[in-house]
Formats: structure tokens, sequence, C-alpha cells
């Protein structure tokens, strides 16, 4: 391994004796509990993007946020990945809370509002440029490139709620009594603030006529 692999790796190795160190020092017993399960209340869904690690987000520490993260924090409803995540975290972890988490400055955001080819994930980022495309009126009218991507963050935040709560999965948790509520959230990493969107959903009563479930 060339000297700079060779170091990023060491450090992982390094850092993880350290932890290992942590967990052997803990006298609470909470690891020897968190080996034999999990039962977290929260599914975090947010952007792959290295600065946003759900537990130093929100304070919260392993066994407490069952985590799926992908470029841009994008739900569609063809993602086998996505899907088994939520099914698991709804029907088995039974999970109170689903926290959709963008993040501004996001590059996949950024990426989707221009010309440009990035290569195989053109495909994904289509995914958002459709939320650009239904929303082109006022982000058109945004002159400032980073307000415009920043915007689109927040819309495409609020989209990605919508479209979990159009599937099965949570339509069927909400139909069965199940106590579920979809949020949606952005993320200054500048300022660590989490910044609620106002978009949260408890029932499917506003998702509108063919949406809706019956
Ligand atoms: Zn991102």
């Amino acid at each position: 391994m060339c000297n700079d692999l060779s170091t990023s790796f060491n450090r992982i190795i390094q850092g993880n004796k350290e932890w290992v160190d942590f967990v052997k020092n803990d006298s609470s017993g909470r690891f020897q509990q968190l080996a034999k399960g999990q039962h977290p209340e929260i599914l975090w869904i947010g952007c792959a993007d290295s600065r946003v690690p759900a537990n130093e987000i929100t304070g919260t520490k392993p066994g407490e946020v069952f985590v799926h993260r992908n470029i841009a924090n994008v739900c569609v409803h063809s993602d086998m990945n996505m899907l088994s995540v939520l099914d698991y975290a709804v029907n088995v972890l039974k999970v109170k809370h689903i926290i959709v988490a963008g993040h501004y400055g996001c590059g996949g955001v950024a990426a989707s509002l221009s010309s440009s080819q990035f290569g195989i994930i053109d495909n994904w980022l289509q995914h958002i440029k459709d939320v650009y495309r239904i929303n082109a009126n006022e982000i058109d009218a945004i002159e400032d490139q980073q307000l415009k991507t920043d915007r689109l963050v927040e819309l495409n935040v609020q989209e990605q709620v919508s479209n979990l709560c159009r599937t099965s999965i949570v339509q069927n948790a909400w139909k069965n009594g199940q106590e579920l509520a979809v949020h949606g959230m952005v993320i200054n990493i500048g300022t660590g603030e989490l910044i609620d969107q106002n978009c949260t959903f408890t029932n499917n009563n506003t998702l509108g006529n063919v949406f809706a479930y019956k």
C-alpha cells in the first residue's frame, strides 16, 4: 500500500482500537445489551455525504437510530434497498418517526441543476430533476446558484417525504393504527442546525385522491 493509502486506512484501525478501549471501560452494560438486539425509534434517511452523520448531528448513540443513506436522500418507489429498509424499520422495528434529512450545499442536488454529465449517477439525479421540473417557476426565479440549490434541497426533502407517505408500507402502518410520523428536515452543515421543514405527515388524509389508499 502506498503511504497515502496506508495513512488513511491506519487511522481507521487506530480509531477502532480507541473505540474498543472505550467499550471495554464502559461499565453501564449498554454495549452488552446492544449486542443482543436493537430497538431504535427513529429511521433516518439521509444523504451519503460524509459531513452529515446521523448520530453526531442528533446527539444519539449506537442503537438509537436506524439509518439509510444515499446520494441526495432520494426515496423512490422502485428502490428495493430503500423499500427493504423502510419495511423492516416500520414493520419489524416499529419505529415511531421517519426523518428524511437533506442538507444545504448538497452536491447531488447541485449536480441535478446543471446540464453536465457526471456518469451513471445522472440516472439517479433524474429523480431530483423531476422535483426541479415540478417547481421550475420558483427555482428559476432565484438568481443566485447557491440559493437555487438550497431551495431545491428543501423542496427535494418535501417531495421525498411525500414519496415515503405514498408507499403501501407507511399507509398500511397508519391503517393498522401504528403510531408513525414522517418528517422532513434540512441540515445546515456550517452551524450544525437541523431545520424542521414543517411537512410532517401522521396519516394519509392530505395525500390526495390517487395517492391515499383506502
Ligand atoms: Zn448531499
